[in-house]
């Protein structure tokens, strides 16, 4: 997570965006960008800052944080700062029309899913399915497994032991400005825009 800093007088810094606002239209629109990075995102931060200030949590990284608050303001808001730092790291503006992952997390998927096709159908219908604000998130166990979580709100799959690879984020906020209620549309266009590179980063291979 190198684009989140932390300033000892200021507490946590927006994530720098690896591309300008307009630069993954017509996936998702320069609005969408404005407000779900530049007001929510922000949001998050403030509040992650005032809620731990002169707190114990001042004192432990983001996913500390978010690995042991209890569930309640702090978990969320420390949840969506993690969460929305690693969605917005995600995307790219110069994926390539064939866009779908290659080397170690190819193998990986073919071993765990059977193929590709299949990890976007499942993660499709599990996004279609979750009812409410949460998330979708390809995710990695100890034993270097892949597997579809479903997150609540502002949980993230850390808590539950497991590296979050790929996130889907399905609150409307995410989605709304651009395809109103047709999340399915949004989630399959997301594909387009996968920085596969990025997501095998963060595995453990
Ligand atoms: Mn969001």
């Amino acid at each position: 997570m190198s684009i989140l800093t932390k300033n000892s007088i200021t507490g946590y810094q927006m994530p720098a965006l690896g591309y300008t606002a307009s630069a993954l239209e017509p996936v998702i629109s320069k609005a969408t960008i404005e407000y779900h990075y530049g007001k929510h995102l922000q949001t998050y931060i403030d509040n992650l800052n005032k809620l731990i200030e002169g707190s114990e949590y001042e004192k432990l990284t983001l996913r500390e944080i978010v690995r042991q608050a209890p569930e309640g303001p702090l978990l969320n808001n420390a949840g969506q700062v993690l969460n929305h730092t690693l969605y917005f790291e995600q995307f790219t503006p110069f994926a390539p029309a064939n866009n779908r992952p290659e080397g170690a997390l190819s193998s990986a998927i073919r071993f765990d899913f059977g193929n590709f096709d299949t990890l976007k159908k499942k993660m499709e219908e599990t996004a279609g399915a979750l009812f409410g604000s949460g998330w979708v998130w390809l995710a990695q166990n100890e034993g270097g497994k892949l597997d579809i979580v479903r997150c609540h709100n502002g949980d993230n799959p850390i808590r539950r032991g497991l590296t979050p690879l790929y996130g889907i984020d399905v609150w409307e906020h995410a989605y709304y400005l651009d395809y109103q209620n047709r999340r399915a549309e949004h989630v399959k266009q997301l594909w387009n825009i996968v920085d596969w590179e990025m997501i095998e980063s963060r595995m453990d291979i």
